[in-house]
């Protein structure tokens, strides 16, 4: 999928971008990339983490993991030496979780199932419009952690972390794509 496309999917159609040639060329990371520099900064990670899945590795982030840092500290939910390190793997996690948008297994992403002729709203529990949360299984998979280190190590912050980040995120990605949408037009 090309990066206009995924810009569309988050609402923001690139209606006039032109290549240095005057011409109209594909959108590329370093377009994009001059483009988020005009938006707020936590919302320029977000957004380029939901188009390229990677981190922007830049000022957003630093302030998203001093914000998540700051909590985990006060609160003294990571018991290691190396804590600001385990902070920051799931940190990345967190972010992923709410950037990747992975698809609830039971409807697949549609928010419905289908059985026959009957068609009915997706009936799993954790189903959030057709997205789910990873189990923690999976976040411990990812992060190279065994599921018991996990919860004794990791999850409490996980979800520390991922409270301060529903809050603080979708506003900041709001006005980002907002931007976008200015800067595209
Ligand atoms: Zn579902």
């Amino acid at each position: 999928m090309s990066i206009e496309e995924k810009l569309c999917r988050l609402g923001v159609k690139v209606q006039s971008f032109g290549d240095t040639y005057g011409g109209y060329g594909a959108l590329t990371p370093q377009d994009l990339a001059a483009a988020l520099s005009l938006c707020n900064k936590v919302g320029q990670e977000v957004i380029w983490r939901r188009v390229m899945q990677e981190s922007l590795r830049e000022e957003g982030y630093n302030e998203i993991y001093s914000g998540a840092w700051n909590i985990v500290l006060g609160k003294k939910l990571i018991k290691r030496p190396d804590a600001p390190l385990v902070a920051m793997k799931i940190l990345d996690e967190a972010l992923d979780d709410y950037t990747q948008q992975y698809n609830c297994r039971t409807c697949g992403g549609k928010q419905y199932v289908t059985r026959g002729t009957v068609t009915r709203a997706c009936p799993s529990t954790g189903c959030r419009d057709g997205k789910r949360l990873r189990t923690d299984a999976e976040r411990a998979k990812s992060i190279g952690v065994s599921r018991s280190t996990y919860s004794e190590s990791y999850r409490d912050a996980y979800n520390v972390i991922n409270d301060h980040l529903t809050g603080i995120l979708p506003n900041a990605e709001s006005e980002a794509i907002s931007c976008l949408i200015r800067y595209f037009r």
